[in-house]
């Protein structure tokens, strides 16, 4: 059944998903250049690039959508999102990101909004990525960063506010990305340089960091 607009207004996961899209494609654009050199650097140089062009799109068909064939909910929203990233994407990370989304999406739709709701979105797409690329922790991928930021909404302290436990959730996918620098990469593209990927950080990491990060001030934004 399509929701009326008043509807979409109150649905808070929704409203939370869709200011995450559009703050996630926002910091992206800004860090192109950046996520771009970071994959010149042990990669093909594309990464940002990549990014920006599934979530310019993204947004293009929230802009798009009228009240009545918008997706309805936060997880009709992330599978939506996916979809068109999987479609927009090449690379890796199209398929990759496209994938988790889809998968937190599909989880997402038996669950209420909250922490607990936030750890099984992310085990979701934790488990779409390892699926599909089957990299482990050390591996200098973005599970190094996903990974922490999903052990941190699990370690929540009970009742601690969403915004808050998000927030540590991005300290710990920062510091996860950063713990990339010094590993030997042993998947995707980067792994072809061996012992020369050292020393770099991991681009995926580093733009799931940044897409985490974007995730809880977008809770705390409509928290307000
Ligand atoms: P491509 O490598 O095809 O050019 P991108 O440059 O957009 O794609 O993305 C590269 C990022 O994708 C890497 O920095 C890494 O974090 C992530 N990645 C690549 N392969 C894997 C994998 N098998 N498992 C998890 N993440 C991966
Ligand atoms: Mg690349």
């Amino acid at each position: 059944m399509a929701a009326s607009s008043e509807d979409l207004g109150r649905d808070p996961a929704r409203a939370v998903i869709e200011r995450w899209l559009r703050l996630s494609a926002a910091a992206v654009r800004e860090r192109r250049a950046w996520l771009t050199d970071l994959d010149a650097a042990i990669g093909d140089a594309d990464h940002g690039i990549n990014l920006d062009r599934g979530l310019a799109a993204v947004v293009m068909d929230l802009d798009a959508a009228s009240p009545t064939d918008a997706p309805a909910t936060a997880d009709e929203l992330l599978v939506a999102a996916g979809r068109r990233i999987l479609g927009r994407v090449g690379g890796a990370s199209g398929a990759l990101y496209g994938r988790a989304l889809i998968r937190a999406g599909e989880r997402l739709a038996r669950s209420a909004w909250g922490t607990a709701a936030a750890a099984d979105g992310f085990a979701a797409a934790l488990d779409a990525v390892v699926a599909l690329g089957h990299a482990q922790r050390g591996d200098k991928t973005l599970v190094d960063a996903l990974a922490p930021a999903l052990d941190a909404l699990r370690d929540a302290e009970p009742g601690a506010p969403v915004a808050q436990v998000l927030a540590s959730a991005a300290d710990a996918a920062e510091a996860g990305a950063e713990s990339t620098i010094p590993m030997i990469a042993r998947r995707g593209r980067a792994s072809y340089l061996g012992e020369r990927s050292t020393g770099h950080l991991d681009p995926g990491a580093a733009s799931t960091a940044l897409l985490v990060r974007c995730l809880a001030d977008a809770v705390d934004a409509e928290r307000r």
